[in-house]
């Protein structure tokens, strides 16, 4: 027996309860955990096979697309990153990357691993994509392959134009390819009406739904340049024309990879309920419990760093008030409340707190226990906030 390892009696691992308002994961329902529980069957059981199909067709919906090439990626929101840019991007492609946050400066880290030159378009953490810069560096770079953007980036709460964005690419013969990890069915993601061409998303955002699988969906066009590319995918495990053999085609599936059976148990019923609420009725929920909370915020003299047109009504960046130590504030939140906030990240950090209202957690109940936390936390440390934060939200809700 190795000595190192410590000889104490093992015990099973029961997470504390707690109310997740981040940037993610949110809460997931407990009929998608239920789901989660159920019996693993085999990956190529004719039964799994079948939910297989329906989560594509769910899916479909969920993006609002035809696209044939629309599975759930194994792996998180990251991994269907990669999946897009390491199928599209040869060496030697330019692909103009939008940096408006945290996730804009991933893609170029993945542009650049797949062998690609990045052309960036920067705009100021808080501010959405300027779709003038975009038209510049598509006029400057004719040959481009791809623009890639974040259409609701998690680190600021803001969403860009994506339907500008892509008929824009469009419009120049370039392929794009689109982050809706945080957007997906909390705001509108109409992936054919945009004439997107690339898209991925999470499952822990707005789908109320576990981490870890990657929904994502490809046009014909993006389809055709990954069949016509002159070199292999480097990567064998996200090579998209052998994941098609065992997500594609009808009924005859080709071992590839074990599919994560129960983790898509639970997609599949973050689905249905997706299309039991309806698009238009989750969109509308995360507006409204957004409305909610911000009146609250409002209400205490707080103030939201994104300007109101570009705010994403999911993720709220709130102004840390001067003076206040904003990490002791998320502590006391978790450990008086079992509530987690999110705090800044890069260019945001100790400047932001995040509010997530995505999925599971946008709801009336969420709104009022953490508008009811934070105001009695700041003043407990002694933040001069006005009073009635609860009551300002209940007439938005209510
Ligand atoms: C969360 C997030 C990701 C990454 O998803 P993971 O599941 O954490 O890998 C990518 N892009 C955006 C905009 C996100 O919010």
């Amino acid at each position: 027996m190795t000595e190192s390892i410590p000889n104490t009696a093992p015990a099973s691992f029961v997470p504390p309860r707690r109310v997740l308002m981040g940037p993610g994961p949110s809460d997931v329902h407990p009929r998608v955990h239920a789901a989660m529980a159920r019996p693993t069957i085999g990956h190529l059981d004719p039964a799994f096979v079948a939910m297989m199909e329906e989560t594509k067709d769910l899916l479909r919906y969920a993006f609002q697309t035809a696209n044939t090439l629309t599975i759930p990626v194994s792996g998180p929101g990251s991994a269907g990153m990669e999946v897009c840019f390491v199928n599209l991007i040869e060496p030697g492609d330019t692909v103009i990357v939008c940096r408006n946050g945290v996730f804009g400066g991933r893609m170029k880290e993945v542009v650049e691993r797949c062998g690609g030159v990045a052309v960036m378009v920067d705009d100021a953490w808080g501010t959405a994509v300027d779709t003038g810069k975009v038209a510049d560096a598509l006029k400057a770079h004719p040959g481009a392959k791809a623009l890639a953007f974040v259409h609701a980036e998690t680190s600021t709460g803001v969403q860009s134009d994506a339907e500008t964005l892509c008929r824009l690419a469009r419009e120049a013969g370039c392929l794009t390819i689109v982050d809706t990890v945080t957007s997906l069915a909390g705001t509108p993601v109409l992936v054919d009406q945009w004439g997107a061409d690339a898209v991925y998303a999470g499952t822990q955002k707005c789908l109320s739904c576990a981490p870890g699988l990657s929904p994502v969906t490809f046009s014909d066009r993006a389809l055709d340049a990954i069949k016509n590319r002159s070199s292999r995918v480097q990567s064998w495990f996200m090579d998209l024309n052998l994941v098609m053999g065992y997500w594609g085609g009808d009924g005859a599936r080709a071992y590839h990879h074990t599919a994560p059976v129960n983790a898509l148990y639970g997609l599949h019923e973050a689905l249905v309920m997706l299309r039991e609420e309806g698009l238009e009725a989750a969109w509308a929920r995360h507006r409204t419990n957004y409305m909610a909370l911000r009146a609250g915020l409002e209400a205490m003299g707080l103030e939201l760093l994104v300007d109101e047109p570009h705010r994403l009504p999911q993720l709220n960046a709130v102004r840390i008030p001067e003076g206040v130590d904003e990490a002791a504030v998320r502590r006391r939140l978790l450990s008086d409340y079992d509530l987690e906030i999110g705090a800044g990240l890069g260019d945001l950090a100790g400047k932001v707190w995040r509010i997530g209202l995505m999925g599971h957690s946008s709801s009336a109940t969420h709104v009022i226990l953490c508008l009811t936390a934070l105001e009695g936390t700041l003043r407990d440390l002694g933040v001069p906030i006005r009073a009635g934060a609860a009551a300002a939200a209940q007439k938005v809700l209510f």
